[in-house]
């Protein structure tokens, strides 16, 4: 039984916990205040480089995160008789933690002019990701409350209260990502109001191109802003989703306008052999499986650090796993992404026979179009002098096993 003067002491701990929390954010505000106001001085005198703010930005960042995470560590007393409220208040933390050095982040990027262009795609990003990981987050929580409860199950039960709360966040964290995949049609649809095309030359070659993929035609939408242009196509949906979820063909009236026949149907080629190879599938499969792997990674480092390490570091060890169990799937993603637009790119060049002469201007094209500068990654795309790269390079490789082929041919021939 807790005495009263326990329960006492507990309160007045939670309180300074509490305000303990905010000093680490506080901090971090007011040095970017001061750094803000650095920043505009060396604006003034063109001496601004965006690459060096930005490191030390992140370095202040890392900074005042550690202090929360020790923080988190040294209340364990707290945090034992107050898990829920704690972990709340950290996640909590963190999160407000995180929001303030975006928004810095961003405001860095733009303080060096960039085109209209640009920020569009910046702002459409925004809204993706925002929309995302809310959406994520809430299907998270969902499945983390049961996943607390098991915690508690697991200190009599542990076997069957560990596989619990290994399920919740597997179902949670495999939940969010499908939510994101299903939700991405209707939210451009949403945004951006596109018509659906049926008719003319356009929607013949993008046929034509669904016909030479031998996938099934879906709807093509045309995306036209009256007061913006951007040029851009992209496929988004699951196939097995119904109505406005199920997967169509974006694509920006600008890009229609100014490409040739060639450029449009190496572009729609490309778009078409995400279909073809299946990716979204796999993105699905391969995003459940990192994440299954992560938290089996986890659970070990977890497992050793509570069997060998003194209780403050546990605590350390489990904040970073809760963080690094919502960004590990993320940046594997990303990075599996990349490796599917390469992909796609030497698919649609050489399977589909779009030829690299017509992807290649085509991918200039859009890069200049967009105003992305040839070395840029956009997003998770690479830059179009790697995809430029990559295909030159495989070009060469086919045209070398063509040439010994030919030798091969004409050494026969004079040997007959
Ligand atoms: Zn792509």
């Amino acid at each position: 039984m807790m005495t009263d003067d326990v329960l006492e002491m507990m309160k007045t701990g939670v309180q300074a916990l509490s305000i303990l929390t905010i000093i680490p954010i506080v901090a971090f505000a007011l040095w970017l205040d001061y750094f803000d106001r650095k920043v505009d001085a060396q604006l003034t005198v063109n001496e601004f480089n965006l690459e060096a703010s930005l490191r030390t930005l992140h370095v202040a960042f890392l900074w005042t995160f550690m202090l929360e995470i020790l923080l988190f560590a040294a209340a364990r007393p707290i945090r034992i008789h107050y898990p829920f409220y704690t972990l709340t208040l950290f996640l909590g933390a963190i999160a407000v933690h995180a929001l303030i050095m975006l928004r810095a982040d961003k405001k860095l990027r733009s303080a060096i002019p960039s085109s209209e262009a640009h920020r569009g795609i910046a702002g459409r990003a925004a809204l993706w990701i925002s929309a995302a990981v809310f959406g994520h987050l809430t299907l998270l929580s969902l499945f983390i409350v049961p996943g607390y409860y098991s915690l508690q199950l697991a200190s009599t039960k542990p076997v069957i209260g560990l596989l619990a709360i290994f399920a919740s966040l597997v179902g949670g964290l495999c939940a969010g990502f499908l939510f994101t995949f299903s939700v991405a049609p209707l939210l451009i649809r949403k945004v951006f109001q596109p018509k659906e095309l049926t008719t003319g030359p356009a929607f013949d070659i993008i046929q034509e191109c669904f016909k030479r993929a031998h996938v099934k035609a879906i709807a093509v939408m045309i995306i036209d802003e009256p007061d913006k242009r951007r040029y851009q196509a992209t496929i988004a949906g699951l196939s097995f989703m119904p109505g406005p979820l199920a997967p169509s063909l974006f694509i920006s009236q600008g890009l229609i306008d100014m490409t040739s026949e060639r450029q449009l149907r190496a572009i729609i080629l490309h778009e078409v052999s995400h279909l073809a190879l299946k990716h979204f599938r796999s993105r699905l499969i391969y995003g459940a499986g990192i994440i299954a792997a992560t938290l089996c990674i986890l659970a070990i480092a977890l497992g050793l650090a509570v069997a060998y390490l003194p209780p403050f570091f546990v605590g350390i060890v489990q904040i970073t796993s809760i963080v690094a169990i919502l960004v590990l799937p993320i940046r594997l993603m990303k990075q599996q992404i990349l490796l599917q637009e390469f992909q796609a790119d030497e698919y649609a060049t050489f399977k589909l026979s779009a030829g690299l002469e017509a992807m290649e201007s085509a991918l200039t094209l859009v890069s200049k179009l967009n105003e992305i500068p040839l070395a840029i990654r956009a997003g998770a795309h690479p830059s179009t002098n790697e995809r430029i790269a990559v295909l030159t390079a495989i070009e060469n490789q086919l045209n070398k096993v063509h040439t010994i082929d030919e030798d091969k041919n004409s050494d026969i021939k004079r040997a007959a």
